[in-house]
């Protein structure tokens, strides 16, 4: 039975029998990995809280025939604990969890991108100098970029053509010019479809200059294009405050 390192962001954890978790993670070298956490429900468990949601760990892990079982777990930073203590810091944190799981599907193939978008977004939720939402849409608009979805916002999603266009269509991937316009199409406002462009950039200066009808009208917008492109509704995003 092989051992490994690998650092990681926890993502889930589920019961298992009388004292195990497993526990999904999104790690830095492996992509998605699911492992045991033996007797980590126990109150004497050596590895304490360093296994919970949002941790990022430093971990050893020893290969199992189905999974794999954790052998030692460093915090590397408890981010758990602050954005914990916040609602909507936690609630933003949960739907960047579930995304990140649900976007990377094959467990143990390397996906890098994603993982350092997480950590990110974590670091950042956890640092407290951003707005919580605003921290949420651009994870979302870039780790959908990273699997292949990147949404357009200047030019047509259809034709190409330059923009400014007027309607978004989260099934076409973005914005429309009028020759390309479908049926059932919104017509953001300008400045709503500026701040999609900075979200997705990482733009702070725009991002954070822009009016609160913007923020919540981009909201709606980021919500809609991940949806359509996760199939179902994310559990979680219902209970964000939009
Ligand atoms: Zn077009």
């Amino acid at each position: 039975m092989g051992l490994y390192r690998d650092e990681a962001i926890v993502l889930r954890t589920q019961k298992l029998g009388e004292a195990d978790r497993i526990i999904t993670l999104l790690t830095r070298g492996n992509g998605r990995v699911r492992a045991v956490a033996k007797g980590v429900r126990r109150t004497t468990s050596r590895f304490g809280s360093r296994l919970e949601p949002f941790t990022y760990v430093d971990l050893q892990l020893a290969e199992g025939r189905s999974l794999d079982v954790v052998t030692q777990a460093e915090t590397l930073a408890p981010y758990a604990s602050n954005v914990g203590s916040d609602y909507e810091k936690y609630t933003a944190g949960t739907v960047m969890l579930e995304t990140a799981e649900r976007l990377v599907v094959e467990e143990k193939e390397p996906a890098l991108q994603q993982f350092l978008l997480l950590v990110g977004a974590l670091r950042t939720l956890s640092a407290d100098d951003r707005n919580p939402s605003q921290v949420l849409d651009s994870f979302l608009l870039r780790s959908l970029a990273v699997a292949g979805y990147a949404p357009t916002f200047d030019s047509c999603a259809r034709c190409g053509r330059e923009g400014p266009h007027r309607c978004f269509n989260p099934a076409a991937g973005g914005m429309l010019c009028g020759g390309c316009r479908l049926p059932g199409s919104a017509s953001p406002a300008p400045e709503t479809v500026e701040l999609l462009a900075a979200l997705l950039a990482g733009d702070w200066a725009v991002a954070e200059a822009s009016a609160p009808r913007h923020r919540k009208e981009a909201n709606g917008f980021v919500s809609a294009y991940l949806s359509w492109h996760l199939e179902r509704k994310l559990k979680s995003l219902s209970h964000v405050e939009r």
